[in-house]
């Protein structure tokens, strides 16, 4: 790289600021990914872990943000987990920025915002919105194809930075490899009993409002589509193909004992049709083109008349949490998790997101 390329790179780098967060008081340690695997040390891709410990017996949840750092909601979520939650028995990880490199570029040619603002009690805050993929600052150049490791299965070549393609990871592999390694590495380490990798679609993708699974999380995640229906909450199961490697819900249950899910929201930015791209469409989830497009049904698409709001799709995740923990707890009451603090759905509708930030 020149050195007028490289200025202008660290320049770039220096306007894209990641948030501050600020944990609740149940919070008993912060740690690092590279505790799992020391070769994200000092790299961009270095994400903060947080640790729930209620020193009582009972099962350990992870609870990941961030896989794709475009989709808000899914980051947003940890956040506000972590910002909220109390813990009575069992332990919680929460990673709300586990593709934190990310977090520092958007998807190019796609004019998507940098930032988005949420007013609080106390002031401002302000959250990065990211690209679906690694910064290529941190892993270049793609390849023309990628094969993903160890399956051979293969993706066109920028899936190479999509960290839910790179899983199980490898050790001594590309940056996004490692991340998924480092991962892979706390799930086992740690011990995790059950797992959650949050996510957002565009409206029209046929997976959204809906809940992955890997084929034993099954019970899980059906016990919970039916409660979350009592809640006037709907959401569609999905077995996790065998075949299709590399994503969190086939490759953390085929590599570890973790019980994951996957969940996603339906996200109007992400979509084609979406507008205006700014800020606001992230917060309020509003597109004129997507009513249109449910009212006169020329597309099947998930999409609320009102607008798929951040507070709306927060909801859904801490929501389908909840009655996935409360179904574990049912399955395994040796082994129960109890947590308490968080905002439902009907909550975060209320109050607004803004409330439930310190
Ligand atoms: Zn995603």
């Amino acid at each position: 790289m020149s050195a007028v390329g490289t200025l202008a790179a660290i320049d770039f780098r220096a306007m894209h600021h990641l948030a501050e967060l600020f944990p609740g008081k149940a919070l008993t340690k912060v740690g690092k990914l590279s505790d799992y695997h020391a070769g994200l040390k000092k790299s961009n891709a270095d994400s903060d872990v947080y640790f729930y410990d209620s020193g009582k017996k009972g099962a350990t949840v992870l609870i990941v943000g961030g896989t794709h750092p475009n989709e808000s909601a899914g980051f947003m979520t940890a956040v506000v987990i972590l910002e909220n939650l109390k813990i009575e028995t069992g332990r919680a990880i929460i990673i709300p920025m586990v593709n934190q490199s990310g977090f520092t570029c958007t998807d190019p040619m796609e004019a998507l915002p940098m930032y988005f603002e949420i007013r609080t009690d106390k002031g401002v805050r302000r959250f990065p919105s990211g690209s679906r993929a690694s910064n290529p600052l941190d892993q270049w150049p793609d390849p023309l194809v990628y094969t993903q490791y160890p399956s051979g299965q293969r993706y066109s070549g920028g899936e190479s930075r999509n960290l839910n393609r790179c899983y199980p990871g490898k050790a001594n592999g590309s940056l996004t490899e490692q991340v998924a390694y480092s991962v892979i590495q706390l799930l086992k380490k740690e011990k995790i009993d059950i797992a959650f990798d949050l996510h957002e679609a565009a409206p029209e993708i046929p997976i959204v409002k809906a809940i992955v699974y890997h084929a034993k999380s099954e019970a899980l995640a059906m016990g919970a589509i039916l409660d979350l229906e009592m809640d006037g909450l709907s959401y569609t199961p999905e077995l996790s193909p065998p075949n299709f490697h590399g994503l969190s819900h086939r490759e953390w249950g085929d590599n570890t004992d973790v019980l994951p899910l996957l969940m996603e929201t339906s996200n109007p930015i992400q979509g084609r049709l979406r507008g205006k791209t700014n800020s606001d469409l992230i917060l309020k989830g509003f597109s004129p083109n997507y009513q249109t497009a449910k009212e006169t049904g020329a597309l099947k698409i998930a999409y609320d008349q009102e607008g798929e709001s951040l507070e709306s799709r927060v909801g859904r995740h801490i929501n389908g949490i909840v009655a996935i923990l409360n179904n574990y707890n049912l399955e395994y009451p040796d082994k129960a998790i109890s947590i308490s603090g968080l905002p439902t759905y009907f909550d975060l509708k209320k109050n607004k997101i803004g409330k439930y930030l310190n």
